[in-house]
C-alpha cells in the first residue's frame, strides 16, 4: 500500500516520565522495533523527532532567553536527539542517516532533498533533524514539509498513550469522540489540536494522508500497514 512513509515523534514521546531523564531506553527499543519492522515490508522510512524532552523554545522567555536563540536550542535539541535514535539503530543493524537542517558537519550530514532520495533508495533510514532549520516553527510543520519535498505517502504521528484525533480532549472531557477518519478541513474548522496550524496549510492541498496512533503500542503501526483500521485517518477529503 505504500512505498515511502515519514513518521513523526515527539520529543516528549523520548522522555522517561519516572526518572524525568530525556530518555527512556525501553521507548527506544520500541521505535527501533516499529522501524525495523516496517523496512521488513519493503517500505522506506523516514523520521522526524522533536526536542521537546530536553527543550522547547516557548519557555526561553521564562529563563531570561530570547525567543529565536530559544528556538534554534530547541532544533539543536532535535539533533540530539536524531543522533541518539541514529547510534540506537545502527547498534543494532539497521543503516542510518541523520540529515540536518542547520549545518553540524561534526555530527551530522546537511539535509540535501536529492540525497535524501538516494538514502532512501538504498534503503537506509532517514532521520531529519532541526526542524526547518528556521526559528519560529515546530517540528509538526518539519514533519509536513519533508514529507510532501519526499513524496511521503503518509505521515504516522505517533502520540503518547492517545489513540487518535478526539472531539475534545479525552483526559476532560468523558463524551470525547475518536474520530476514525477527518479532513484537513474539518482539523480547521473545529480547531481540533492535532498538528499546528502551518503543518495543516502546507498539508491540506497535498494527497498526504496522517494518521494519528498510539505509539505506546508498538504493533500499532505495523498493524496499520497491515491495513487495520486503528487511530484517525486525516484526508484532503
Ligand atoms: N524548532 C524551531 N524550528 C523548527 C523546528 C523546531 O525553532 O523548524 C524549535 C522550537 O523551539 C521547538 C523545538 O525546536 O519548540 C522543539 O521542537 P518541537 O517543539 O516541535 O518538538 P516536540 O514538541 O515534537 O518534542
Amino acid at each position: 500500500m505504500y512505498k515511502r512513509i515519514l513518521i513523526k515523534i515527539s520529543g516528549e514521546a523520548l522522555e522517561d516520565k519516572d526518572t524525568h531523564l530525556p530518555y527512556n531506553p525501553q521507548t527506544i527499543d520500541n521505535i527501533y522495533h516499529m522501524v525495523d519492522e516496517v523496512l521488513k515490508r519493503d517500505i522506506e522510512v523516514m523520521l522526524v523527532v522533536g526536542g521537546g524532552n530536553i527543550f522547547r523554545g516557548r519557555i526561553s522567555s521564562s529563563i531570561g532567553v530570547d525567543p529565536a536563540t530559544g528556538d534554534y536550542m530547541g532544533m539543536l535539541a532535535t539533533i540530539m536527539n536524531a543522533m541518539a535514535l541514529q547510534s540506537y539503530f545502527e547498534k543494532k543493524g539497521i543503516v542510518t542517516r541523520v540529515m540536518s537542517a542547520l549545518p553540524i558537519d561534526a555530527c551530522c550530514e546537511p539535509y540535501l532533498r536529492r540525497k535524501a532520495i538516494r538514502h532512501l533508495e538504498r534503503k537506509r533510514v532517514v532521520i531529519f533533524a532541526a526542524g526547518i532549520g528556521s526559528p519560529f516553527f515546530t517540528t509538526d510543520t518539519s514533519a509536513a514539509l519533508r514529507a510532501k519535498e519526499m513524496s511521503a505517502d503518509c505521515i504516522f504521528m505517533g502520540k503518547n498513550g492517545v489513540e487518535g484525533v478526539y472531539s475534545a480532549d479525552p483526559k476532560e472531557d468523558k463524551n470525547a469522540i475518536l474520530y476514525k477518519k477527518i479532513t484537513y478541513e474539518d482539523i480547521i474548522n473545529k480547531n481540533l489540536k492535532v498538528m499546528d496550524q502551518t503543518a495543516i496549510s502546507l498539508l491540506r492541498e497535498s494527497d498526504i494522508d496522517v494518521r494519528v496512533f498510539n505509539m505506546n503500542d508498538t504493533n500499532n503501526l505495523v498493524r496499520i500497514l497491515d491495513n487495520e483500521d486503528i487511530g484517525t485517518l486525516i484526508t484532503k477529503e
